[in-house]
This record gives C-alpha cells, sequence and structure tokens, in this order.
C-alpha cells in the first residue's frame, strides 16, 4: 500500500479534486482511503427514541486511492511513489520526483 493513514494527499478526481488533506483511514482490501475533511457525505440519522431529533452528520466519504496522490514532505509536490530497500532488509517509500526517502 503507497498510501498510509496520516498522509497529506492530493485529490486528482472528484468533487474535491485538486485539494489536498490528511489520510485518516485506509481500506488495503477494497483501495478505499478517507482523508479529512474532503468528500464529505451527509448521512441522516432517524431519531431512535421518541422526542429525540434525527440528525445530519457529515462524514468524510471514501474515495478510490487511484483519485489520490501522495505529497510528498520533502518537496512538497503530489508525487508518485516508489519503494526501495534500505539496510537492513527495511523497505522505504521515496519520492519519485525528488528521490528523496518519505520514510
Ligand atoms: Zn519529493
Amino acid at each position: 500500500m503507497k498510501i498510509k493513514s496520516g498522509d497529506k494527499v492530493k485529490i486528482t478526481a472528484g468533487k474535491d479534486k485538486g485539494h489536498t488533506g490528511k489520510v485518516l483511514q485506509v481500506w488495503p482490501r477494497e483501495g478505499l482511503v478517507s482523508v479529512e475533511s474532503r468528500n464529505l457525505l451527509i448521512k441522516h440519522l432517524r431519531p431512535r427514541r421518541q422526542g429525540e431529533k434525527g440528525q445530519r452528520v457529515e462524514f468524510p466519504a471514501p474515495m478510490s486511492i487511484a483519485n489520490v496522490m501522495l505529497v510528498c514532505p520533502q518537496c512538497g509536490r503530489a508525487t508518485r511513489v516508489g519503494s526501495q530497500m534500505l539496510d537492513g532488509g527495511k523497505k522505504a517509500r521515496i519520492c519519485k520526483k525528488c528521490k528523496q526517502v518519505i520514510d
């Protein structure tokens, strides 16, 4: 998985195209991510008990991982992600633009 939660990403498609945001959650099996205050949907909750009101709750809807690009923390550009073996056999992500190790 090239995107992790906590990453800053740029959205390349959909209603928040061009915006950036922080990744809240990643669903690797489905290939989905949710981004903080992006791609918001409103969920309408019915009143559960008598006397209670229904509510509208905004939440960031999952979107396809293909529609986000990682923003490199080193050079600040939206980039593709490569990987590289570090000494000790650990895999690191690298920015394809500036070639720097991301983490
Ligand atoms: Zn970079």
